[in-house]
């Protein structure tokens, strides 16, 4: 199918390219193209001009210190699955990236890209809030917990751009999806870790919009280990309910998710530090 007309532009700058979003409304910011091309295939989306953002290096690469790990916008996920720096500070991050989709999208989606469009079947919001991460646009610095607002939203601002994301590095932690067998997206996912200033436990794909799971935290809080969620469930209310999954039964694999999580970031920290 044809795209629909649009002017293509390739900034030079950071500044250029919020110059020529904040001058009209309907230009976009264009990453990999994974989600924004088909979407303009299906005229879902008329964008007057598109953004072109690879060429922006400074949008771009990991850097891994002492305190975690600093991701480009437009890091693909396949840089960000095959860092060693990165596989090193925050495996469970790396194990996540290794499981988007195929190798195709892996070398073309970004991981701004994938957080500006909030698919509630995306992998990355799961671990953006588990890890308590920080988004840094061209405005200013949005926690974890506020930049996801809803199904496909965000706190973005029209014509506001994800610069980088900082993760920082957790004690444990661990990442399960549970794919849907036809498409790879996440049908329910968790996402554990557990930081210096307590336990976040993030789930994707179950309902419009990641959420964190208050019970899950304070059990593994009290205890992190696998017998510490025994008995706890998730109540289906306000899950999706759609063809490939419904409510009970994704609230029923969050509990497997969650479990498998928490073995995973026990698994890590095991490598880490063996006895
Ligand atoms: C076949 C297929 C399978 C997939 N499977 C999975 C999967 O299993 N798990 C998963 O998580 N994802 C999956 N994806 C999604 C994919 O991984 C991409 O992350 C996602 O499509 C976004 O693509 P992109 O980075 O190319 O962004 P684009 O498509 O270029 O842009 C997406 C949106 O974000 C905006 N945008 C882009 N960059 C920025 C920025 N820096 N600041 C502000 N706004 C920005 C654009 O304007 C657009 O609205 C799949 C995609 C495909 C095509």
């Amino acid at each position: 199918m044809n795209l629909p007309a649009f002017e293509y532009r390739r900034p030079a700058s950071v500044d250029e390219a919020v110059a020529i979003l904040r001058d009209d409304p309907d230009a976009r910011p264009l990453a990999g193209g994974q989600t924004l091309i088909p979407t303009l295939k299906q005229r879902l989306a008329r964008p007057t001009q598109l953004v072109d953002l690879r060429g922006l290096a400074e949008l771009r690469g990991i850097a891994v210190d002492a305190d975690g790990v600093v991701v480009g916008a437009m890091t693909r996920h396949a840089e960000t699955a095959g860092h060693p720096g990165l596989r090193a500070a925050i495996p469970a991050l790396s194990h996540l990236a290794s499981g988007i989709a195929h190798p195709q999208v892996r070398h073309m989606g970004t991981m701004g890209g994938s957080i500006a469009n909030n698919d509630p079947a995306a992998d990355y919001p799961a671990a953006i809030v588990g890890l308590g991460a920080e988004v840094v646009t061209t405005i200013r610095s949005i926690a974890a917990d506020d930049f996801f607002t809803g199904l496909f939203s965000t706190a973005l601002e029209p014509g506001e751009i994800v610069l980088r994301i900082r993760f920082p590095k957790p004690l444990r932690a661990g990442y399960c999806k549970i794919p849907s067998q036809a498409s790879g997206y996440v049908t329910t996912g968790c996402f554990i870790a557990e930081a210096a200033d307590g336990i976040r436990v993030a789930v994707n794909g179950a309902a419009a919009c990641v959420f964190r799971q208050p019970d899950f935290e304070a059990a593994l809080g009290r205890d992190f280990s696998v017998h510490a969620l025994e008995g706890l469930v998730q109540a289906p209310d306000g899950l999706n309910n759609d063809m490939h999954a419904s409510a009970a039964y994704r609230a029923h694999l969050v509990g497997v998710a969650a479990r498998r999580a928490l073995e995973q970031a026990l698994h890590f920290a095991r490598m880490e530090n063996p006895q």
